[in-house]
């Protein structure tokens, strides 16, 4: 069994499925409810919830409805039609654990267009209104929080009954094994694989959908979007049009290459990332705060840059691997450990680690970019209400223990190779500090 044994024990297993099981779905109601119908005010929020108690809770609960249903149904649909049928480049993703190597499509790029470009000719020709995406919005959240739940029982079913490939099994409990997943590498068929569409195709397409959503909504209200809107809805979808351009080397990352498709990754993909990703865009449609141009040209600078050097440095790494060490790293032949590693088949097997660029700085140097953007699409918000930084909180805290779960999987397989990475770059993530 991969990851998932050796990087957390059954306690911590057991108490963030319960945190996340318990804590996160109100949470992502509480969310909605403060942005949408609490003016982004934490403490009106709780003012309500003291005054009405539980039951005042569960009167703001949406109850999934049909609409939200079909909403998700036809969008769902829709992403898993483009990913079966649009062309795409033939890619292998990298050798997985038990040495097998998975084949994609990339056509990532595409499905993108189509769906922004299908989305804004529906309101465009008066077929479909984004606002009425934005009007059910609680309701669509609250199915998917019960909508990916079970899809995730599908998921441990699949794992036990039919796995698709070698690189599945039971840890040999049940809690274990549906939290952390029991397959790398779910498809249904040959073709369709079951983590490129929960975290890419449905997940962070949704960002995107919903970013345009927000815009669409405050103009329908409005009659125009604020610049502090456009600069927030600007720099959310430079950043999916970034990670869509980059899908391919997305196949490479820890989530695709090494986390078992489980209820951990999936509830993610299919309810946080719509949600709590997109909730600075939730919070400024009742919001058109007024930046002036100067300063919304400012943030916007700032945004697009950390997306970019958030870019650069994962393209770095991968032209590096793809082209065996053979790249140039700021605009120098790069400087690099070439480390061995045994497989669970006990094969020995050999990878590059890069130790110059981007990754002499610190070895998790790419997550201060990323952190860094969201802050920037979330400064049009100014600093009224605590809540549209939740995100940019969340992620910081995400990426830490994303470092150090990293981490400690490249020392138990690379072994004496990674100590001398770690000798090389010490800092963890923020060069000089961490
Ligand atoms: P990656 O998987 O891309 O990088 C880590 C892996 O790269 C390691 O597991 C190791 O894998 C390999 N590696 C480590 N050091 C080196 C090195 N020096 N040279 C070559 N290879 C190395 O990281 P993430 O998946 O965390 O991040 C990918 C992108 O996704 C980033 O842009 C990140 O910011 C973003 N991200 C965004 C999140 C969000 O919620 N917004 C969450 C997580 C990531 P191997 O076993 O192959 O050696």
């Amino acid at each position: 069994m991969g990851d998932a044994k050796t990087v957390h024990s059954p306690l911590v297993t057991y108490f963030s499925m319960i945190s996340l099981l318990t804590l996160c779905p109100p949470f992502v109601i509480l969310l909605w409810y403060t942005m949408v119908h609490a003016d982004g005010s934490v403490s009106q929020t709780f003012y309500y919830l003291k005054q009405h108690g539980v039951q005042g809770f569960i009167n703001i609960w949406p109850r999934p409805t049909a609409t939200a249903w079909k909403i998700i149904a036809c969008f769902a649909a829709f992403e898993a039609a483009l990913q079966l049928l649009l062309p795409g480049k033939r890619v292998e993703g990298p050798i997985s654990p038990e040495g097998n190597r998975p084949v994609y499509k990339a056509n990532g790029m595409a499905a993108y267009f189509v769906t922004l470009a299908t989305y804004l000719a529906l309101w465009w020709f008066g077929i479909f209104n984004p606002s009425i995406v934005y009007d059910h919005l609680g309701e669509i959240f609250s199915a998917l929080i019960f909508g990916s739940f079970i899809f995730c029982i599908f998921l441990y079913i699949k794992g036990h009954l039919a796995p698709s490939s070698t690189d599945s099994g039971s840890s040999g409990n049940i809690i274990i094994d549906f939290y952390w997943g029991m397959e790398l590498y779910p498809r249904i068929g040959k073709n369709f694989d079951i983590k490129v569409f929960t975290n890419c195709r449905f997940g962070m397409m949704s960002w995107a959908v919903l970013a345009l959503t927000y815009c669409i909504k405050q103009y329908e209200e409005n009659g125009k979007v604020a610049d502090s809107m456009l600069v927030n809805t600007a720099l959310m979808l430079i950043y999916v049009t970034k990670f869509f351009w980059w899908e391919a080397g997305y196949w490479n990352t820890m989530d695709i290459a090494h986390d078992r498709a489980g209820f951990y990754i999936c509830w993610g993909c299919l309810v946080w990332v719509p949600s709590v990703y997109t909730s600075p865009g939730m919070y400024l449609v009742n919001h058109p705060i007024n930046l002036g141009t100067l300063l919304a040209l400012y943030i916007l600078v700032a945004g697009i840059l950390c997306i970019y050097i958030n870019y650069d440095c994962d393209r770095q790494r991968q032209e590096f691997r793809r082209t065996n060490g053979k790249s140039t790293v700021w605009g120098k032949a790069p400087s690099k450990i070439t480390a061995s590693y045994t497989t669970t088949s006990g094969e020995t097997k050999t990878s590059l680690l890069l130790t110059s660029g981007w990754w002499g700085l610190s070895r998790h140097f790419h997550y201060v970019p990323e952190i860094s953007a969201a802050f920037f699409w979330t400064l049009p918000a100014l600093f009224n209400h605590f809540l549209p930084y939740f995100y940019v909180i969340f992620l910081t805290i995400l990426l830490f223990d994303r470092a150090k779960r990293d981490d400690d999987r490249c020392r138990s397989k690379y072994g004496k190779y990674w100590k001398l990475y770690c000798e090389k770059v010490p800092y963890r993530i923020i060069p000089g500090i961490y």
